[in-house]
C-alpha cells in the first residue's frame, strides 16, 4: 500500500499514545520512524513497532523515561537510558552532549541501557545541525547475536552501526555516513522476507554456515547469520563498536552473559566536536566543498547514476517520498495493526485516523 507521510504520522502517533507514550514522546518517536521511511530505511520505520510492543508487554521497554546521569566529569557524559524508547532517550542524551560541546568545544558521550535507538544517523544529523562534527559507535545486546565474524560459520556479533557526521557548508548539506557493519541491516532482511524477495550473494549464511540468498534463514530455527561488510574489515569495525559502545559506556558487549532477553538494547558511544576549535570555519567549508566536488566529479560508471556522497541518497529519497507517498508492504501493515490492537486501538479506529486528513 501507498500512504502519504502525514497519514502515516497520524496513525503512528495514535498507536504510540495508545501504548502509553505521552503526546510529546509519541510525536518524537513517530517522527523518527516516519523519517526513516522517508530517508529510504523502512527497516527502521513503523514496522519496528510490533517488536517494540512485544518488549512493552514484557515490561522491557518503558514509555516516557528520562535519562539519568551516571558520570558528568569534564567533557565526559555517561547516561543511562532506563530502558526507555531509544529514539527518546538517545535524543535526550545527544541534546545534553551537544550542550556540553557548546560550552567546552567537545563532548564524549556514553549512552547505555537504552531500547532500540533506530536510525543512528538521526543523532549525527542533530550534531551536524548544531554545527558539530561527530562520530558514533553503537552495539546491540540483550538479543542473541545475528552476524558472523569473518571466517566463522555462525553468529557472534550484531549489525553494530557507525555514524560519521560533518556539518553543512554554504554549498553542501551535512555529510552523514550512517551504516551497519554487516552487509545489510537486519531490518533489510526483514523487509526482503516480507516482500518475499531473494537477497544477493554474500549477505547471509544458513544455519549450517553455508552461503544462502534466502532472508528467511534469519528467522529459521536454528537461525542463519548475516555476513559482515568488507570481510575482515567490517568484522573488525563491529568489534570496535563492541569495545567502544559496549565496554566503555558500561552497557556491555554481546558476549553470552549479555544475551539474556529478546529485546534489543543499544549502547552508543559518541564524540561530538566543534570544528571551529580545530580549524577556521572558512577553511573547514573550503576543504569540505572542494573534497565533495572532487569526489563527485569522477565520471560515473553508469551515466544514469551520478557519483553521490553519504547522506545524499537519503535526501533524494525523502524528496521523492514526500511527493509520492510511502510504500508499506501488506505484511508489515498487518503486523502494525496487530500491535495497535494489542494496546487497545481497533483497526476501525486506525482506519478513521488514517482518513482524517482526506
Ligand atoms: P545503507 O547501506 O543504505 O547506507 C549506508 C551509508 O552509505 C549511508 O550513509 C548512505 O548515505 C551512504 N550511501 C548509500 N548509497 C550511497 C552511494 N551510492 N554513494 C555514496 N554514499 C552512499 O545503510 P545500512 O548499512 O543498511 O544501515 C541502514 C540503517 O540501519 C542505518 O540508519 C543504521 O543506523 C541503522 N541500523 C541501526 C541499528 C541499531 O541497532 N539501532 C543497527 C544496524 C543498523
Amino acid at each position: 500500500m501507498l500512504i502519504d507521510h502525514e497519514s502515516l504520522r497520524r496513525v503512528t502517533r495514535a498507536i504510540l499514545e495508545a501504548g502509553g507514550s505521552t503526546a510529546a514522546e509519541a510525536e518524537l518517536v513517530c517522527d523518527h520512524l516516519v523519517e526513516a521511511h522517508l530517508k529510504g530505511h523502512p527497516s527502521h520505520g513503523v514496522g519496528m513497532i510490533p517488536r517494540y510492543y512485544e518488549a512493552l508487554h514484557r515490561d522491557e521497554l518503558r514509555p516516557n523515561m528520562e535519562i539519568s546521569v551516571v558520570t558528568d566529569s569534564g567533557p565526559l557524559l555517561i547516561v543511562d537510558g532506563n530502558r526507555g524508547y531509544g529514539q527518546a532517550v538517545a535524543l535526550q542524551a545527544t541534546e545534553m552532549a551537544i550542550a556540553k560541546a557548546q560550552k567546552d568545544g567537545f563532548a564524549v558521550l556514553g549512552l547505555r541501557n537504552s531500547c532500540h535507538i533506530g536510525r543512528v544517523g538521526t543523532y549525527g544529523e542533530m550534531c551536524a545541525e548544531a554545527g558539530f562534527a561527530s562520530i558514533h559507535f553503537v552495539n546491540v545486546i540483550g538479543r542473541s547475536s545475528i552476524v558472523a565474524p569473518f571466517g566463522g560459520t555462525d553468529s557472534r556479533l550484531s549489525t553494530n552501526p557507525m555514524v560519521f557526521a560533518i556539518p553543512a557548508t554554504d554549498k553542501n548539506p551535512p555529510f552523514i555516513l550512517d551504516m551497519a557493519t554487516s552487509r545489510i541491516a537486519m531490518g533489510k532482511a526483514r523487509v526482503a522476507m516480507m516482500k518475499e524477495e531473494e537477497l544477493g550473494d554474500g549477505y547471509v549464511l544458513d544455519a549450517d554456515g553455508k552461503p544462502s540468498r534466502d532472508p528467511a534463514v534469519m528467522w529459521a530455527d536454528p537461525r542463519g547469520a548475516l555476513l559482515p561488510m568488507g570481510e575482515h574489515k567490517g568484522y573488525g569495525l563491529a568489534m570496535v563498536c563492541e569495545f567502544f559502545a559496549g565496554m566503555l559506556t558500561g552497557g556491555g558487549t554481546l558476549q553470552p552473559e549479555n544475551q539474556t532477553s529478546d529485546t534489543t538494547t543499544n549502547n552508543m558511544f559518541a564524540v561530538i566536536m566543534d570544528p571551529k576549535r580545530f580549524v577556521e570555519d572558512s577553511y573547514m567549508k573550503h576543504e569540505v566543498d572542494a573534497m565533495i566536488a572532487y569526489a563527485k566529479g569522477s565520471p560515473p560508471a553508469d551515466p544514469d547514476a551520478p557519483v553521490l556522497v553519504a547522506g545524499e541518497p537519503e535526501r533524494i529519497k525523502r524528496t521523492a517520498m514526500i511527493e509520492d507517498g510511502i510504500e508499506i508492504e501488506e505484511n508489515t501493515w498487518e503486523a502494525l495493526m496487530d500491535a495497535a490492537e494489542s494496546v487497545g486501538l481497533s483497526r476501525q479506529k486506525v482506519a478513521e485516523i488514517q482518513d482524517e486528513g482526506n
